[in-house]
């Protein structure tokens, strides 16, 4: 399998967090993609590519103009001020309050994300353009010919709407790959998101459309960020009825759960009769991971590349989170192992 990956996302190295009601250090670090990086090297998963440059017309296919320039000239704008530390918002539109566009630095921030968990830095936007362009490039392979391909993004990307950034998310690289498929030539694209929490990014970006069905399992957000969206009566709205699905599972899910919620993702996805299947691939399921309260341990991610194999479809995984640094390369590559053994073994035909 083919993976595409970029340097540049070791300009986005944010200093700290809003997480658990905390300042913390920030738990999304450069290293957790170097690790990926290694052990698709050390298993010969494929060769390695540096993305080409699409440029920013197939982002501005997903993502709202407006924040693209805000997210893009944020940090100079920033150290105008005479300010050199991360940008980190304080201040969101909630209820009682009104959700207009500030002209401030600060007032737009807030305008345009959704918590404290995305501080920018110098190189926060490069490293995201970037990792959208790893997508692309990866999509392309694909529409070159290629059955599968790995997206080693990072910074990950299944919380960022439209014109919203949070929780680690600056740019939605998988909604990006998937929109680029459709634009294309293909009909139909199912987004499977394993990431541990919601993809509420990618939720709301599709919401309305029938021409991607997305599907999440994921903590519920009874207890888990985001808190705020994930919930299962959410199934989609207008022509987007019908088209999400979502399992929120209970703290402490192990593989007996989680993988009954996979088996009941892929018939949907089954039924969907997508042309392409792109995953959104987070490994923050795992067991001993610091920011989540899930029991995957390393060999169910194997049995995961292998239930999405079976499915027979052509398959784009996208990196997402996964913060048990030291083992995040084994499982994700885990799940692309698992998932090419299956088609050695003929599971999809
Ligand atoms: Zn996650």
């Amino acid at each position: 399998m083919l993976t595409i990956y970029s340097d540049d996302h070791h300009l986005h190295h944010g200093r700290c967090e809003l997480i658990d009601g905390q300042l913390m250090p920030c738990f999304e670090m450069p290293s957790r993609a170097d690790h990926v990086l290694q052990r698709v090297k050390d298993r010969e998963l494929g060769p390695v590519e540096a993305p080409r440059d699409f440029g920013r017309a197939p982002i501005e296919r997903i993502h709202d103009k407006g924040y693209l320039d805000f997210f893009q000239g944020a940090w100079q704008r920033w150290i105008a001020t005479g300010r050199e530390d991360d940008i980190m918002p304080f201040t969101w539109p909630a209820r009682t309050l009104r959700a207009i566009k500030p002209t401030t630095l600060l007032g737009e921030l807030g305008y345009y994300s959704f918590d404290g968990g995305a501080p920018i830095t110098a190189g926060t936007w490069q490293a995201a353009y970037s990792a959208a362009q790893v997508a692309l490039t990866a999509q392309a392979s694909m529409q070159a010919g290629a059955y599968s391909a790995f997206a080693l993004c990072r910074p990950p990307g299944h919380h960022a709407a439209s014109d919203v950034m949070g929780g680690y998310c600056y740019l939605n690289n998988a909604a990006i790959a998937a929109q680029a498929f459709l634009d294309q030539g293909h009909k139909r694209v199912a987004i499977l998101d394993v990431d541990y929490h919601h993809g509420n990014g990618t939720q709301a970006i599709f919401y309305e459309r029938s021409d991607v069905f997305f599907a999440s399992i994921h903590g519920h957000p009874e207890f888990e960020f985001p808190f705020f969206l994930g919930y299962a009566d959410e199934v989609g709205e207008g022509a987007g009825e019908g088209f999400n699905i979502n399992y929120p599972l209970p703290e402490g899910s192990a593989w007996d759960v989680w993988g009954a919620a996979l088996d009941a993702s892929c018939q949907r996805i089954d039924d969907y009769a997508p042309d392409v299947i792109v995953v959104s691939l987070g490994v923050d399921t795992f067991k001993n991971d610091p920011i989540s309260q899930f029991k995957l341990d390393s060999p169910d991610y194997l049995n995961m590349g292998k239930r999405i194999a079976a499915l027979g479809k052509p398959t784009l995984f996208v990196m997402e989170g996964g913060y048990a640094v030291e083992e995040i390369g084994i499982n994700a590559v885990n799940v692309l192992e698992g998932f090419e053994a299956a088609l050695k073994e003929g599971a999809h035909a």
